[in-house]
């Protein structure tokens, strides 16, 4: 942050202690009435008196609140990335329960943020894009070293093996085989590729679960599909996915064991017998083509 305010505008960062009283930063951070507010209003647009003074007479406490990690992370240069300009870290994806609700909460933060820049972009596209890219950050950070720079590195499987390449918005997507279809767009033929363990994962397999409509795991897993993504090891991650599923326990329980298993009827087991005893001599009285068709159907309906 100090890094960028330095570059933007050539002007050297010190971080100091103000007190509450002088710090109209509190103000919002730790809550007050609209009353009191008003009564603050000129510390919130002029900021304190001494600031107005030299140099020499602002205070000069330093940043007791601090830990040395905190300071170090104001210091840090903010990677502003070509597409998202903004860290948003501060997101904890395991504070969400569906990935619906996910993509709500992070596409307000993207709409917020073209707002300031007087933009016009899909902020759900935008924050799909950056839970993705997060996501593979995180989960699969050696197969997109590779893919940024892969010279003096060692191909990682996954690259080799699923054909990985990075997209125009640097996702890592898997080049199928289907490339020639004329059936399937970009995303399917070309689907992003899923960090088996990572939450977003499990986010979007419940989804696509839940869109099948809790059917099992063959469906789940071709709507996954269908839906352009590729998770590694697919079975097993659905399956632990799917086994937590509250409404398919509820709805797979029965109320009662099933019994057992009762011999199978005479003339499913004795077919020949069946045949030979009792059609043979029928179709044979029979002269009609008809009927004897007829007959068959009948006793193979039996
Ligand atoms: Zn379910």
């Amino acid at each position: 942050m100090t890094e960028k305010i330095k570059c933007d505008f050539n002007i050297k960062v010190n971080f100091k202690y103000a007190s509450t009283i002088e710090n109209p930063a509190d103000y919002i951070t730790r809550g007050l009435t609209i009353r009191i507010f008003k009564e603050k209003l000129s510390l919130w647009y002029e900021g304190p008196k001494w600031i107005k003074q030299e140099e020499s007479s602002w205070c000069h406490r330093e940043l007791g609140c601090l830990s040395k990690a905190q300071m170090e992370r104001i210091s840090a240069p903010v990677n502003y990335d070509a597409e998202n300009e903004v860290a948003i870290s501060e997101i904890k994806l395991e504070n969400f329960s569906s990935l619906s609700k996910l993509i709500s909460v992070t596409s307000l933060v993207f709409k917020f943020i073209n707002r300031l820049r007087k933009r016009e972009m899909d902020p759900k596209l935008q924050a799909k894009a950056y839970l993705i890219k997060t996501m593979q950050k995180q989960s699969l950070s050696r197969e997109l070293d590779f893919l940024l720079d892969p010279r003096g590195k060692s191909m990682p499987k996954l690259v080799k093996n699923l054909n990985l390449f990075l997209d125009p918005k640097g996702i890592i997507r898997s080049k199928g085989r289907i490339g020639n279809s004329e059936c399937h767009p970009y995303e399917i033929q070309n689907p992003i590729l899923l960090g088996k363990e990572h939450y977003l994962t499990k986010l979007i397999i419940q989804e696509y679960h839940q869109r099948s409509q809790h059917l099992g795991l063959a469906t789940t897993l071709n709507e996954i599909r269908l839906g352009g993504y590729w998770v590694p090891q697919a079975g097993q991650a659905i399956k632990n996915v799917v086994g937590t599923c509250m409404k398919c326990k509820k709805y797979n329980a029965v109320s009662f064991s099933v019994p057992n298993s009762t011999n199978l009827p005479a003339p499913r087991v004795n077919f020949v017998i069946y045949i030979l005893v009792w059609i043979l001599p029928v179709i044979s009285m029979l002269k009609d083509k008809k009927e004897i068709t007829k007959c068959i159907f009948f006793f193979l309906h039996v």
